[in-house]
């Protein structure tokens, strides 16, 4: 027997409807590559995503067709995604730190009908379009004014190409597991793999992501998604603030820390969302100017572990909550978030500070398991660890266009992350399963030696890698970008973490640099830093 509900398939543009009419007036406001900073509205924004729906349609795009963004947090990147997913075609977008040689490569397996890309990118889409055969319209995300003369292929102005359309326009319909977005992961080895987002996985997280414990948005938040929208999604903040309404502020393309600053104070932001190299490019702005963050509650910090010291810093010195969250592209991509269950709530001081270097506990829709390498479920003790794998509506079960499923016997998802579970469901990111420090048959976390390292004053980023040597198979060393104008000493970082882990974690020496090479999402790229340490050799090897 079926229930005698009504049948109201999740679909992202229930989305858009409900904001325009929840929450019309509640403000987006955005920093236009132009540069002025640009105000509109939920209701504005869904006027504009209708047309666009219907110009799309007019430009031979339909249901199943792959449409690619290549942009910068605005109101008009939010607005081509509710467009495309309008008329069941798909938003692609494409990570512009990407290799060249990869951009090209996704592009060509998503198929992607037409390219909406900011003015930031022409210049590069100009060298690439010739090997891009599939693309037949680039349309610039700016006005006529603004636009450049530019050799792409049926270039327009997106003001112009979206002003042959009127807002006369129904949204198509069509099942609620339609494909509605692709990300492709940056993975480190092969080819990168395409994720493929239905419309109900994306209502599902974005709804699981609303909960108190997750990130809680309401609408009297302001939220900042500084985390890009070519980053998974952006954390779900482009689904789940207008279902909220949640007033939006979009960053554009400075995201440098004075930048940010000046729109957390101006907009009085309460909510914002970035990788940790953003937050240390911010603190440093805070710690030389001796500005304050006087609206700022709570920042969301994921992609890469959140060091002690910054959750620290920004608890002590800017009254500000640090909500520590771990996922991937593969999972929508938020897998946990770290808030207080009733049995953590009365900690302070460095007790608190312990678990919310944790990653926190699944949300309903996020079933984890950790296993050792034969699969078998280990406990979730906080000390055991194993291979992080989880189950769920929002969590990919196949790549584009491969032919076999990702999942194992049980229908989990190998995360490829090496975590511990506490007894309330916390998790402890200890590494990157192929990051770990094999050192004596034991393992040695770079994480939390990574962490550790920040939290000296002298050090403005820290990465650990593993080193061959010829009796304990690997040992760690420590490589650090000083802060401006320091110069920290081996032996001073050495005394530093002695006493705060295991002796024999310590690493065995320490390389000072310039930089340390980042992924396209602002992940430390060990594979780079293992080449460009390929001949080096540990003291007394
Ligand atoms: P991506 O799909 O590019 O977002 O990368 C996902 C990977 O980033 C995860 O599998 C983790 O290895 C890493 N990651 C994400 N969040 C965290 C975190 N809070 N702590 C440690 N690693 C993280």
């Amino acid at each position: 027997m079926l229930g005698l509900m009504q049948d109201w398939p999740l679909l992202i543009h229930r989305v858009i409807d409900h904001a325009a009419a929840q929450h019309a007036n509640r403000p987006v406001v955005s920093r236009s590559v132009e540069g002025p900073l640009h105000r509109t509205t939920y209701a504005e924004i869904r006027r504009r995503a209708l047309r666009l729906a219907k110009r799309l349609t007019r430009e031979g795009v339909g249901l199943g067709d792959r449409v690619a963004t290549l942009a910068w947090n605005t109101w008009r990147h939010l607005e081509t995604w509710y467009g495309i997913t309008g008329i069941g075609a798909i938003y692609h977008t494409v990570n512009p730190r990407l290799f060249e040689d990869q951009i090209v490569y996704i592009v060509n397996h998503a198929e992607d009908r037409l390219l909406f890309l900011d003015l930031t990118f022409v210049p590069m889409m100009e060298r690439l379009q010739e090997r891009l055969p599939t693309i037949a319209r680039y349309v610039v995300l700016t006005d006529a004014a603004h636009m450049p003369a530019t050799t792409l292929k049926n270039a327009v102005p997106y003001e112009e190409w979206l002003a042959e359309a009127d807002e006369d326009f129904r949204w198509a319909s069509f099942d609620e597991n339609t494909a509605a977005g692709m990300c492709y992961t940056s993975g480190t080895t092969g080819h990168p793999k395409g994720v493929v987002y239905s419309h109900r996985s994306n209502v599902l997280h974005s709804m699981a992501a609303l909960q108190p414990d997750m990130l809680g948005l309401s609408s009297r938040d302001i939220a900042m998604p500084v985390v890009p929208l070519f980053h998974a999604n952006s954390w779900s903040f482009a689904f789940s603030a207008p279902m909220a309404g949640a007033t939006l502020v979009l960053p554009g393309p400075k995201l440098d820390g004075p930048s940010i600053h000046e729109l957390l104070v101006g907009e009085r932001v309460t909510i914002s969302a970035a990788v940790p190299t953003v937050w240390f490019a911010l603190l440093q702005h805070l710690e030389k100017t001796g500005a304050d963050l006087p609206d700022l509650q709570r920042v969301v910090i994921g992609g890469s572990a959140c060091p002690r010291a910054v959750t620290q810093v920004f608890r002590d010195r800017y009254g500000v909550e640090v909500m520590h969250a771990w996922g991937m592209t593969e999972m929508s991509p938020l897998g946990s978030v770290c808030s207080m269950k009733p049995e953590y709530r009365a900690l302070s001081g460095d007790a608190w500070l312990d678990v919310k270097q944790r990653v926190g506990y699944a949300p309903f829709t996020v079933e984890m398991k950790i296993t050792d390498d034969e699969g078998r479920e280990l406990p979730w003790d906080g000390t055991t660890f194993g291979r992080l794998k989880v189950r769920g509506p929002a969590v990919a079960k196949r790549y584009f266009r491969h032919e076999e499923d990702i999942l194992d016997s049980d229908g989990f998802f190998d995360t490829g992350d090496v975590a511990t579970i506490d007894p309330h469901g916390y998790v402890q990111i200890v590494d990157r399963n192929k990051d770990v420090i094999k050192s004596g048959g034991e393992w040695i976390s770079s994480i939390e030696l990574e962490n550790l390292a920040v939290g000296h004053p002298d050090v403005a980023e820290a990465a650990v890698i593993g080193i061959p040597h010829p009796k304990w198979d690997e040992r760690p060393l420590l490589i650090v970008v000083p802060k401006p104008g320091r110069t920290p000493k081996k032996d001073d970082l050495i005394a530093f973490m002695q006493g705060r882990i295991a002796k024999w974690w310590l690493p065995d020496d320490v390389a000072i640099v310039d930089e340390i090479p980042h992924t396209a999402t602002g992940k430390i790229q060990k594979t780079t830093l293992r080449d460009l340490f390929r001949d080096y050799r540990l003291p007394g090897t």
